[in-house]
């Protein structure tokens, strides 16, 4: 019996993108006749004509599947609603845009073949991003990888081929505060990594503003390390030892030369700079806690309003 590659491709407001993407996806999988496949579309909440074009793909092609939610819960939740439905032997995850090559698909699943249990691409270029971004984006790997025990490969994209087996256990962590990156590579398993240059987006524009990055990124390190709590118990205890010197010293110089009431400039300064440290930490804490209540509540990760099977 022929094997099953199920694509999982996540979309929100991609009517542009889709009808290349289709056409491409279609051309390079009717080359790999030697596996079937099953095109499993998520229409992330999409305000265009995203849905429309899926339902039409869907009563003409066989292959194509599709989950529509029923608002938009971002790109994190569409994946794992693509993972928990397609029936593939093996699955890959792939972008609308085509900034994820589906060309790379047939040395994927030869590499699969040879006995990986994922193959992941990673961009080795961040060509035609704006400089700041990758700027922060480099940042936010070294800082990441400092403080995290699972390990974030730089420019790794979500793009990657899986086995059945690989994908089971992605499912089995079913956390509401979901960073695949992490994710991926929590579970372990051999991984082969496909390096290749960036490709620009073939239509449409990114979702992805500057704000919803570090948003992402923070959720990142909440969600794979306590570092940062580590780091302000350190802060504090740092700040204890200062001041108990500047009182000592405040003391012994009162004794000597007396001079109780000058130096409240200084003072003010130290009061800032410790209620500034305090309400950081504070917020970091609160980081955690806000995490720890969403994941409390176990609210769906996803609603889904319709599929193929309701046409
Ligand atoms: N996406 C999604 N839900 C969202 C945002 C994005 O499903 O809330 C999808 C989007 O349609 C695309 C993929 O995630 O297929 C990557 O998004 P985008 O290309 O905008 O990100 P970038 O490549 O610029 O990082
Ligand atoms: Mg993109």
């Amino acid at each position: 019996m022929k094997k099953k590659i199920s694509i999982i491709v996540s979309c929100y407001n991609e009517a542009k993108a889709l009808p290349l993407f289709y056409k491409e996806i279609d051309k390079v999988t009717t080359k790999m006749s030697e596996v079937e496949f099953e095109f499993m579309f998520v229409d992330d909440g999409s305000s265009d004509n995203t849905l429309s074009l899926l339902k039409e793909y869907a009563s003409k092609d066989k292959r194509v599947r599709f989950l529509s939610f029923s608002r938009n819960f971002g790109k994190e939740a569409a994946m794992y609603a693509g993972l928990c439905n397609v029936t593939g032997d093996y699955i890959t995850l792939m972008d609308a845009d085509l900034q994820d090559p589906p060309a790379l698909l047939p040395k994927m699943y030869k590499l699969i073949k040879e006995g990986y249990d994922s193959v992941g691409t990673r961009r080795v270029t961040r060509k035609g991003e704006p400089p700041i971004r990758s700027f922060f984006a480099r940042c936010f790997y070294k800082l990441i990888n400092k403080m995290s025990k699972t390990e974030m490969v730089d420019g790794a994209r979500d793009y990657r081929l899986m086995t059945r087996q690989v994908v089971d256990s992605i499912i089995s962590l079913k956390e509401y505060n979901r960073y695949s990156k992490g994710l991926f590579s929590f579970v372990g398993y051999k991984t082969y990594w496909l390096e290749y240059e960036n490709v620009k987006r073939v239509a449409g524009e990114t979702k992805w503003s500057f704000w919803k990055l570090f948003i992402y990124a923070i959720d990142g390190i909440v969600a794979f390390t306590t570092t940062p709590l580590i780091i302000s118990a350190i802060i504090g205890l740092l700040m204890c030892l200062v001041a108990f010197f500047a009182i000592l010293f405040i003391i012994l110089k009162t004794i000597i030369y007396g001079d109780p009431t000058s130096g409240w400039p200084s003072l003010v300064c130290i009061i800032l700079l410790i209620s500034g440290i305090q309400m950081l930490s504070l917020g970091v804490i609160g980081e955690y806690i806000a995490k720890l209540y969403l994941e409390v509540k176990n609210r769906p990760i996803y609603i889904i309003k319709e599929t193929e099977k309701d046409l």
